[in-house]
């Protein structure tokens, strides 16, 4: 192409005139190709467009043999333009034939040119083909050639997607077909129901103008709203309404008055396109520049800049609301490519049944929050949302962890029964909740619920359980944007305590580090944050964060039992130095004739294998102890209960574990100390029954568990599976899973509640 700056404008005029034209799509992608080679003085323009089988068929080319067109077909990921279309990057190159994954093609008779441009056609974020240029001589393209090939990419985009060419181009059959993903489980549950996008996509339909400056008025306009929302956004002093953390909107802000990006703005814009078009012309142009870069940092980079495009793309569009605000089917299944906690609570939570995010795992506080709401969650999901369109059937799989889009008739009956099945088991354990958790031989077993937002507490009624047996204090600090003060602590527990009415809650003091972060604290990055600074640690060297908890809990307390308990607690002085500063705390409202609570019990989490070689010191201190189960596997087993290579790997039924969870009920039981278990074990039913059969009385667990859990103690006889465990721990070793599940199955125990086959 000719250096002069006209050189992009006549390009636009031409396309212009070439889209406007009346006939058929394929004499238009014809005049692209040749207008291309023209303007761009290439001996070649090729233009590939993908198929739903995922191969690319040469459509169109000036320069390589006709008679290739529609003969020509690249596997799925063949030659340089399949690696573009599945990278979504663009490749430019002096000598193409070196290129590893150059395929020669003899049809095309492209042996001669040795230079190569090569652009992936994208919409949506999709790769819907590929446009390229070539030449005898060896260049490599410069600046304005490549701009001047996304520009009319994005015109072929618009082609296609108007669905004005064959039916057969994935841009249209991409979105019948049916398609299976798969993620990570984080929150347990199975739906059917509709996709609903947390960010519907901006869809333009003016891609040209001839009025620059109009189009520049129009760029301004949008940029004046979105600089003034960013800072409103930034001055709100409730900024977790937003979803947003502070840092993320101080970097929007500084993107948003970039001179950089207003100026790439206002250039293609020159070269004729609309503001919105201008948008995301410069939107591909860096995504194609920076995707080569896999540093995590950049690929953050690159997301701020995408959430910042997006919204001066919805500015310019207008119209186009979130999700939240409009009116949701029943049976929505919200996707989106991440979400913060605080926008999920958003949504109105009768009409949510899923969840499907492309980045969040189980541990995110979205992730939580969906627990919390009881809704069916995947997290880890690649490529999702460019995928799905609102309105598309979906099923989710939470448990399975997979998601079928767009689902054949046989999987949504297969589905379907599942769901019934679901369901009419709910409805057997709903009836159960007023019936005491009394096992055959007269055993009574305490059941509570874990909980750690307000949201949880009506759980508390629904399913029948004694009290919460966990209060994970972190999860409300997790999701707010800055530490909350201690009278908004004070709220919050006064609001959790009145909600649970006379039934106990464990109050577990803040419990951050590891895989818990707050986004508004420094940490020092940690090379092993699970065994680093956190939890009581962490909160014995910030005794101001400690006192004021304590301080708002004891006095949201007044009159109430208040148990408090320490969270990983690893030798006998942590105890008796935040014994010392509870102390303070009591003394202080003595003092300033505060009421406090009744009687206040303090409690320590049993996770660190140090304190159980201690529990003689320190059982006699302690009112309490809670088994807490996931960290306790993690360390005793040295595997990182966030690593999904290594968490599933050694079995919470192991005979070593569960001598181990023995010692502490022994010595408990010998101390006359209540010990529960709270970890995840606690809430599955085979898991469950082992417990009881080590001896443990009291166990606390997801509240959708209780009712599975209740059914299986109803079924069991105590006694006669203690007898049976005494004698397979001394016989067997390794993982006992498999002998105990042959005794819950002889003795009809129920053990499997959502066993269905599909
Ligand atoms: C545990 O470690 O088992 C536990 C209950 O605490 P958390 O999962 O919050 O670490
Ligand atoms: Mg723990």
């Amino acid at each position: 192409m000719s250096s002069t700056s006209a050189a992009p404008r006549i390009l636009m005029r031409r396309l212009r005139e070439i889209m406007a034209r009346p006939g058929e799509p394929q004499a238009r992608l014809d005049a692209i190709v040749t207008q291309i080679a023209l303007i761009m003085v290439a001996e070649v323009c090729s233009l590939y467009l993908r198929r739903p089988d995922g191969s690319l068929e040469l459509f169109a080319t000036e320069g390589l043999n006709k008679e290739a067109v529609h003969n020509t077909h690249l596997a799925r990921g063949e030659g340089l333009v399949g690696l573009i279309a599945e990278r979504a990057e663009l490749i430019n190159i002096h000598e193409a034939q070196d290129h590893p994954s150059f395929s020669y093609r003899p049809e095309t008779g492209e042996e001669v040119y040795h230079s190569f441009l090569g652009m992936p056609i994208m919409r949506g974020g999709r790769t819907l083909g590929v446009i390229t240029v070539q030449n005898q001589a060896r260049k490599v393209y410069a600046d304005e050639e490549i701009e001047a090939l996304e520009t009319t990419s994005m015109l072929v985009a618009e082609l296609i997607t108007s669905g004005e060419l064959d039916d057969g181009v994935a841009g249209m059959a991409d979105r019948t077909q049916s398609r299976h993903f798969s993620g990570t489980n984080i929150s347990n549950g199975i739906a059917l129901g509709h996709v609903v996008l947390h960010e519907p996509r901006v869809m333009i339909s003016e891609f040209l103008s001839d009025d620059p400056a109009n189009e520049n008025e129009r760029l301004d306009a949008g940029l004046e709203t979105l600089r003034t929302s960013i800072d409103q956004m930034l001055a709100k002093a409730e900024l977790q309404r937003a979803g947003e953390h502070k840092e993320v909107l101080e970097a929007y802000r500084l993107f948003a008055h970039d001179q950089g990006w207003v100026n790439r703005l206002r250039q293609a814009i020159a070269s004729g396109l609309t503001a919105e078009a201008a948008v995301e012309r410069v939107q591909n142009d860096m995504r194609a520049r920076m995707l080569p870069n896999k540093d995590r940092y950049w690929a953050e980079r690159m997301k701020d800049i995408e959430d910042l495009g997006n919204r001066l793309l919805r500015i310019l569009v207008g119209g186009v609301e979130t999700a939240a605000l409009s009116s949701l089917p029943d049976d929505t299944i919200l996707i989106a490519r991440t979400m913060g906690a605080a926008e999920l609570l958003d949504y109105a939570p009768e009409k949510l049944r899923g969840l499907v995010l492309e980045e969040s795992g189980a541990a995110s506080h979205v992730a939580i929050v969906a627990r919390a709401l009881g809704i069916a969650a995947i997290g880890e999901v690649d490529n999702l949302v460019n995928r799905a369109d609102t309105g598309d059937d979906i099923v989710v799989d939470a448990t399975a962890g997979e998601v079928f889009l767009r689902p054949t008739s046989d999987v949504i009956d297969a589905y379907s029964d599942k769901v019934r099945f679901h369901a009419a088991k709910q409805k057997q354990y709903f009836k159960l909740r007023n019936k005491d958790a009394v096992s055959l031989d007269g055993e009574q077993i305490s059941l509570k619920i874990n909980a750690g937002l307000l949201v949880d507490l009506p759980h508390l009624a629904q399913s029948g359980a004694d009290g919460v047996g966990l209060y994970r204090t972190e999860l409300q600090f997790m999701i707010a944007a800055k530490f909350p003060r201690m009278s908004e602590q004070k709220e919050i527990y006064q609001a959790v305590l009145d909600a649970a009415g006379d039934l106990p809650i464990v109050f577990r003091t803040l419990d951050v580090g590891g895989d818990k972060i707050l986004p508004y604290m420094r940490m020092s990055g940690e090379q092993n944050p699970a065994l680093g600074w956190r939890a009581v640690r962490m909160t014995l060297d910030r005794p101001g964060l400690f006192r004021t908890q304590v301080r708002a809990l004891l006095q949201a307390s007044k009159g109430k039992t208040l148990y408090l308990m320490l969270p990983m607690v690893t030798q006998l002085s942590e105890l008796i130095e935040a014994r010392k500063l509870i102390r303070l705390e009591e003394n202080f409202l003595a003092k300033h004739g505060h009421e406090g609570p009744k009687q206040l019990k303090i409690g320590i989490m049993i996770e660190v294998p140090a304190i159980i070689y201690q529990l003689d010191e320190i059982l006699p201190l302690v009112d309490f102890v809670s088994i807490g189960s996931n960290d306790l596997m993690q360390f005793l087993f040295a595997a990182d209960r966030t690593n999904t290579n290594v968490a599933d790997r050694y079995d919470s039924l192991h005979r070593v574990f569960l001598q181990v969870l023995q010692k502490v009920i022994t010595k408990a039981e010998a101390h006359n100390v209540p010990v529960t278990l709270c970890g995840e074990m606690a809430g599955k039913p085979l898991e469950s029954m082992a417990l009881l059969g080590l001896g443990l009385r009291s166990i606390s667990m997801s509240p959708a568990s209780i009712g599975p859990v209740k059914s299986m103690i109803l079924s069991l006889d105590v006694k006669k599976l203690s007898d049976f465990m005494v004698e397979i721990m001394a016989t067997h070793s390794g993982s006992l899973r498999a002998p105990l599940a042959e005794f819950a199955h002889e003795n009809n125990v129920e053990v499997e509640p959502f066993k269905l086959d599909i």
